[in-house]
C-alpha cells in the first residue's frame, strides 16, 4: 500500500503527526494500539510489516476476551515513526481529535523468533486474510488473529484473542492511560475543544 494515502490525507504544516516514513530497524517487529477520540471513539491497531505500520480501526477496542469478536476496518498505511504519536490532531485536519499510546509491545508469529521469518510468514498471512501472531504488550499479550471477513465491504476484518493462559473475561479496556505518559484521552492537552473528523 506504501505512504500515498497517508500523505495525501494530512496537511504538515498543520498536524504534529510524523511527515516522514522513518527507519524500523529493531531486532523485532513492533505494535502499538492508539486511543483516537475522533468523531467517534476508537482504537487504532498497527503492527509493523515492510517497514510501514498497517493499520485497523477497531470500533470497540481490542479485548482479551475469545468470547468477543472485535471488528476492524482496515485503513491506510501509516509511517514507522507513527508508534510514538500522541497529542492532538487539530481541527479541520483529517482524524482531528486526541490520541494516545495506548498499549505498545513487540509482535511475531507462533514459534518463530528470525525477524525475516517473521515478516515473510506474517506478509503471506496478510495477504491471505488470515493473520496469527502473538503479542507481547503491556497490556495486551498472547495469541491473536486478524481475519478478513467475506463480506461486500472488503476491508473488514475481526481481531481476535485465541484462548491461551492470558484471555480473560476482564475489560482490558478499564486500564485507559497511556503507556507512555500515564495520560487518559481527557488528559491531554487539547488546548480548549476541537471539532472531531472520523477516522
Ligand atoms: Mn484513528
Amino acid at each position: 500500500m506504501g505512504l500515498h494515502e497517508y500523505k495525501k490525507k494530512r496537511d504538515f504544516k498543520k498536524t504534529s503527526e510524523p511527515a516522514g516514513a522513518g527507519k524500523t530497524k529493531g531486532r523485532e517487529l513492533i505494535f502499538v494500539v492508539q486511543k483516537h477520540d475522533a468523531t467517534n471513539l476508537h482504537y487504532d491497531f498497527r503492527l509493523e510489516l515492510e517497514g510501514v505500520l498497517k493499520s485497523w480501526a477497531v470500533p470497540k477496542g481490542p479485548t482479551l476476551n475469545p468470547q468477543e469478536k472485535r471488528l476492524a476496518m482496515m485503513v491506510e498505511d501509516h509511517p514507522f515513526d507513527y508508534k510514538d504519536f500522541e497529542g492532538v490532531i487539530p481541527e479541520g485536519q483529517y482524524g482531528a481529535g486526541k490520541v494516545i499510546v495506548w498499549d505498545n509491545g513487540t509482535y511475531h508469529a507462533k514459534n518463530i523468533l528470525d525477524r525475516r521469518e517473521n515478516e515473510k510468514v506474517l506478509k503471506q498471512g496478510l495477504e491471505k486474510g488470515d493473520l496469527k501472531f502473538i503479542l507481547n504488550g503491556k497490556k495486551l499479550k498472547g495469541e491473536f488473529a486478524l481475519v478478513k471477513m467475506k463480506t461486500a465491504q472488503k476491508n473488514s476484518w475481526l481481531l481476535i484473542k485465541k484462548k491461551d493462559e492470558f484471555s480473560t473475561a476482564e475489560d482490558i479496556l478499564e486500564d485507559s492511560a497511556s503507556v507512555l505518559t500515564g495520560n487518559t484521552l481527557e488528559e491531554v492537552d487539547g488546548g480548549g475543544e476541537k471539532k472531531k473528523s472520523p477516522l
